[in-house]
C-alpha cells in the first residue's frame, strides 16, 4: 500500500539529538533538547509534584473519562495562573478555557479555530525565528503562514523596529504569535517600552494578538513578572488567544499539560466559543487525559503546595541564570576576547549563541558539543561540571 510513501525529514530539534545519540564520547555536551536539567544532569521531578502525587495517591482517584474541555478546576486555576486571579475577566465571564494536550496541543486547538472561524486569506504572523513546530502546526490546521522580524543578527538583540514595521504592514485582522516569555529559540523578551510599542502596533492594525505562554514562571522565577507583557494587552483592550504549558515551569514534559485561553467580548461569546472548542476537540481525540492536570490544579489551588512550587521554580530559573554568567565567565577565563554579553542579556531555556551552522558542525565533531544548527544552545545542558570544557571549545571555534 505505502511503496510511495517516501521517508520524511526530522525536524531541527530531533535531528540534533539523534546526532547526539550516535557519539559515543562520554563526555558529550547536550545542548540540544529543551528540556531542564539539574547540575547532576537529571531532569527533576518537582518537590511540589511529588507531594501532589502523594496526595493523589491517597485520594483513591477514579479513572473515568475527562469531559471532553478537561477538568473544569484544572481549567480555572491555569487561567487564573495566566490571567492573574483578581481579573476582572472572570467575574465578566469573558474566557474561554480548555485542558489541552501541553503547549503543543493549546497551539494546534487554537489553530483549528483561526483557521474555522477567521476569513480564509487571514494570514497568521510567526516571528523570525521561533519555535521550530509553530510554522508546522499553523499551515496542518489550514492557515497561510508569514513571519514577521524579531532577531537583529549583527546585534544579536530584538529588531524592534523592523518588527513593528512588518506588524504595521500585516493585513488588517492578522493573527500575530507572540511568544510570552522567554523567547524560543532566541532568549530575546521585549522590555516593557517594547512591549507597549507591539501592542498599540496591533491595535492600530486590529490584530489578533495569539500568546504562546510555554515559560510562565520558569524565565524570571516570577509568573506574574513572566505574564507583564501579554496582561499589559490585556488592559490595552485586546481580546487575546493564549495557549499554555505546564511543561517546563511544573516539569510535566511528558504528561501533556496544558491550556488553551479565548478571550471573548461577553458570556455569551464564551459559551459559543466554548461550545466549539469542545466541537473540535471531540473529532480530534474526545477528551484530555486526567492525571498530570489532577497534580497541577492541585499545585496551583492548594497553599501549600504552591509555596512549594515558587521554591521549586525559582530554583530552575536562578539555574539558568547562574549557567548563563558562568559560561560568559568562563569563555572569559579561556581567553575569549569576544563580546557574549548577549548570553547573560537573553532569558529562558535558550540562549541564540550567534555561532554560524560551521562553528555549530567544528563543536560537534571536535568536541562532541551538540547544538542546534542555528546556534541554540540549551543552558539547561550546561553543569558546573562542564561548563569549562564547554567555554573553551566555544572559544577554539570562534577565536580567528
Ligand atoms: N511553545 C514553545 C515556544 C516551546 O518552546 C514549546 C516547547 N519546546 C512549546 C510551545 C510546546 O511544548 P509542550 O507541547 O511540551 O508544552
Amino acid at each position: 500500500f505505502w511503496k510511495y510513501v517516501e521517508e520524511g525529514p526530522l525536524d531541527a530539534n530531533k535531528a540534533t539529538t539523534v546526532a547526539l545519540k550516535a557519539d559515543p564520547n562520554p563526555n558529550k555536551v547536550n545542548l540540544g533538547e529543551g528540556i531542564y536539567k539539574d547540575d547532576t544532569g537529571k531532569c527533576p521531578v518537582l518537590p511540589c509534584i511529588r507531594e501532589a502525587e502523594a496526595r493523589l495517591a491517597k485520594a483513591n482517584a477514579d479513572h473515568e473519562y475527562c469531559p471532553i474541555s478537561g477538568i473544569p478546576s484544572f481549567c480555572k486555576s491555569a487561567s487564573q495562573f495566566a490571567f492573574g486571579a483578581d481579573s476582572s475577566l472572570f467575574k465578566e465571564n469573558r474566557i474561554a478555557t480548555v485542558q489541552t494536550l501541553s503547549g503543543t496541543g493549546a497551539l494546534r486547538i487554537g489553530a483549528d479555530f483561526v483557521a474555522k472561524f477567521l476569513p480564509k486569506a487571514t494570514p497568521v504572523f510567526i516571528s523570525d525565528p521561533t519555535w521550530v513546530n509553530h510554522r508546522a502546526l499553523f499551515q496542518t490546521a489550514g492557515c497561510e503562514v508569514r513571519t514577521y522580524k524579531w532577531y537583529d543578527k549583527a546585534k544579536n538583540a530584538l529588531d524592534i523596529d523592523g518588527c513593528l514595521k512588518d506588524l504595521r504592514n500585516a493585513p488588517l485582522r492578522s493573527v500575530i504569535l507572540l511568544h510570552a516569555c522567554a523567547h524560543n529559540p532566541t532568549g530575546i523578551d521585549p522590555t516593557m517600552e517594547q512591549w507597549k510599542k507591539i501592542s498599540d502596533a496591533c491595535l492600530e492594525r486590529n490584530h489578533i494578538v495569539f500568546f504562546d505562554n510555554a515559560y510562565q514562571g520558569f524565565a524570571s522565577g516570577d509568573p506574574d513578572k513572566d505574564a507583564a507583557g501579554f496582561r499589559h494587552f490585556i488592559n490595552q483592550g485586546h481580546q487575546l488567544i493564549v495557549a499554555q504549558s505546564f511543561a517546563k515551569n511544573m516539569g510535566m514534559y511528558g504528561e501533556r499539560v496544558g491550556a488553551l485561553n479565548i478571550m471573548t467580548g461577553s458570556e455569551q461569546e464564551t459559551t459559543a466559543v466554548d461550545s466549539q472548542l469542545k466541537i473540535i476537540i471531540r473529532a480530534n481525540y474526545s477528551s484530555p487525559p486526567l492525571f498530570g492536570a489532577r497534580l497541577v490544579d492541585m499545585v496551583l489551588s492548594e497553599p501549600a503546595l504552591k509555596k512549594q512550587w515558587f521554591v521549586d521554580v525559582k530554583e530552575m530559573a536562578d539555574r539558568i541564570a547562574l549557567m548563563r554568567s558562568s559560561l560568559v565567565q568562563n569563555l572569559g577565563k579561556a581567553g575569549s576576547k569576544l563580546d557574549w554579553s548577549h548570553i547573560t542579556n537573553q532569558i529562558g531555556m535558550f540562549a541564540f549563541s550567534g555561532l554560524g551552522e560551521k562553528q555549530v558542525m567544528k563543536l560537534r565533531s571536535d568536541f562532541s558539543v551538540y547544538m542546534n544548527k542555528d546556534g541554540r544552545m540549551s543552558i539547561a545542558g550546561i553543569n558546573s561540571r562542564n561548563v569549562e570544557y564547554l567555554a573553551k571549545a566555544i572559544h577554539e571555534v570562534t577565536r580567528s
